[in-house]
């Protein structure tokens, strides 16, 4: 079968792998649709530390039931359904796992990043991974993943209703937090540096957007919260600026989650964690709930699906897309592969 591997820094090739074959406990799908994700561009641009080359990328997936095993408990699925998957796994052992943690395992292993992942033919995934969406096409499902790490983040924010959250950055991630604390009452105000991206997070759900390129953006939000500043920041660039931002624009015994990867080590004025008392939280990954409250987002077609996928491409062109993206990066929300 065909696949897309990420042969070294800069380069892809189109390769010709073995088909999987699958476990009694597996469930075989035929991919339908992969979405590229920033750690794949990392993957591709030799920023990704947790990756090894070659590497097949992709773990934003929907996937049609080809083949379910014979150890898999009978009636939960059946050929010919929509799914998705959870790319992660669990150790089981780690002080995360044993606290009901296992997005945060310590030994975790996401397909296309520490295994080979989804931008293939067929793919063989524990039957625990794979998650009926009934309902969604496979533009929808390739979305989850990606929204759901930005629920996850709100549920570590513990976003209530009446919260003025502050979500920076409106990539899939982002817009994922702004829908998820949008759909928890909160009032979410975006700020992003790209007019497009900030329509966007409007119309996943923020009531106000910030562009921190043209105003002043300390200012503009101390008077959208009457001087308090936010009750919960959500940073979702991963860059040493933002991860600053989120603590200076936190409000007095605000919450601060931060789901961005940062390149570079982060200065601090610590002085505000103390005077503020803020909470800082870490969001890895997501939780099975997180996949399945995004699922149900999609079923209400409360997401503007369409407008979040700037492209789509076949296998033959997956390279070619994943190159331009690294050469304009803010031009790009998300990149679909569709396979025949
Ligand atoms: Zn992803
Ligand atoms: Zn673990």
């Amino acid at each position: 079968m065909r696949a897309l591997q990420i042969e070294r820094e800069g380069r892809t090739r189109l390769v010709t792998v073995a088909p999987p074959e699958p476990a009694a406990g597996d469930v075989l799908l035929h991919v339908r649709t992969v979405g590229f994700c920033g750690s794949d561009l990392n993957t591709y641009r030799g920023l990704n530390p947790l990756v090894s080359y070659p590497r097949i990328p992709g773990h934003e997936l929907a996937g049609t039931i080809e083949h379910v095993g014979a150890a898999v408990p009978a009636g939960r699925f059946r050929p010919g359904m929509q799914v998705t998957v959870v790319p992660y796994t669990a150790c089981g052992r780690c002080t995360a796992c044993r606290r009901g943690r296992a997005n945060a395992c310590r030994d975790n292993q996401t397909l296309g990043v520490q295994r080979e992942g989804a931008l293939t033919e067929w793919i063989a995934v524990p039957w625990e991974k794979v998650l009926d969406a009934e309902g969604l096409s496979p533009r929808e499902l390739a979305l989850v993943e990606p929204l759901a790490v930005g629920f996850h983040a709100v549920d570590r924010g513990r976003v209530a209703a009446g919260d003025i959250v502050v979500v920076i950055g409106c990539g899939a991630v982002g817009l994922g937090a702004i829908a998820g604390a949008a759909r928890r009452g909160a009032r979410v105000v975006a700020v992003d540096v790209a007019a497009d991206k900030l329509a966007l997070g409007r119309k996943a759900g923020a009531s106000e957007t910030v562009d921190s390129r043209a105003v002043g953006l300390s200012d503009r939000l101390r008077a959208l919260t009457n001087g308090d500043g936010a009750d919960v920041v959500i940073e979702a660039v991963g860059l040493p600026e933002t991860f600053v931002a989120a603590v200076h624009e936190a409000a007095f015994a605000a919450r601060v989650v931060f789901i961005g990867y940062a390149k570079a080590p982060v200065t601090f004025d610590t002085s505000q964690f103390v005077k503020k008392e803020l909470d800082i939280l870490g969001s890895r990954n997501a939780t099975a709930a997180d996949f399945v409250a995004v699922i149900e987002m999609l079923r209400d077609r409360a997401f503007p699906v369409t407008d979040a996928v700037t492209r789509v491409v076949g296998l033959d062109d997956a390279g070619a897309a994943l190159h331009d993206w690294s050469r304009d990066p803010s031009s790009i929300t998300r990149i679909h592969v569709d396979l025949p």
